[in-house]
This record gives structure tokens, sequence and C-alpha cells, in this order.
């Protein structure tokens, strides 16, 4: 048996993941290769491309149910997710940042609207000496 670059994927013939060896390419679509399922022996055209995308975007995708609900006076660590309920929208926290006023914030990448800068550790008004 030749050692391909086998692949999990699921085949529509047994209905299920099975593993797939490589038969061959495709010509003009190099980003497609044609895959037999080592189980029923059917073959299939998989777009490696496509797939790849939707590995990475599953990879990706937070779970409102797993951040951490942002509030100022928060200490957050970098690559947390936290969900901003105001905004109503989730990130992940890429770095941590000091602020011209000496205070803290952390730099957060929000599915909607971007990247956004949120103070974190902030002290209420009358804690502290001044
Ligand atoms: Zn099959």
């Amino acid at each position: 048996m030749a050692k391909g670059k086998n692949i999990l994927h699921h085949c529509v013939h047994c209905e299920r993941v099975t593993k797939m060896e490589v038969i061959g390419a495709v010509e003009n679509q190099p980003e497609k290769t044609w895959y037999r399922c080592t189980r029923c022996r059917h073959a299939t055209l998989v777009d490696l491309e496509a797939l790849k995308q939707s590995q990475q975007d599953a990879k990706k995708k937070l779970d409102k149910s797993q951040c951490l609900e942002y509030k100022p006076e928060n200490t957050y660590s970098v690559g947390e997710a936290i969900f901003h309920s105001e905004w109503d929208d989730i990130g992940k926290i890429i770095s941590k940042v000091r602020t011209s006023g000496g205070g803290r914030a952390i730099v957060v990448s929000f599915e909607k609207l971007g990247e956004r800068r949120l103070m974190e550790s902030v002290v209420r008004n009358g804690e502290d000496n001044q």
C-alpha cells in the first residue's frame, strides 16, 4: 500500500466521515483533487481550499457562552474571549496596552466591530487616595 496524503472527509455514499486517498489532480483546477473513499471505493471531488477555510472558520468561531462579560474594573489576559453586553459583540483579546493617562487597556478584536480598545483594571472613584 502506497502512503499517499490521506484525508478525512465526509463521503456522500457512506454518509459518514471516512478516510480518503488521493487519486489525482483536476486539470485547470489546482485547488481541487479527486479522492477515493477507502471504505466504499467511490471517487469524490474535494475542494481543498474550501475544506481548509471551513476548518479555520470553525476554529475561529467564538462561543458566546464561553466568553467573559466585559467589565471595566476586571483584569484580563491576552487570548481570552470577552462579551460586550452594550455592543452585543464578542471578541478576543489580542494585546494589552498602557493608556496615556497611566491606566491599563486591552485591545480586543471584535467579530462585528473589529479592533477596539477597552479600559481594564479601572479603580472606582473614592477608592484611591489622591
Ligand atoms: Zn464512502
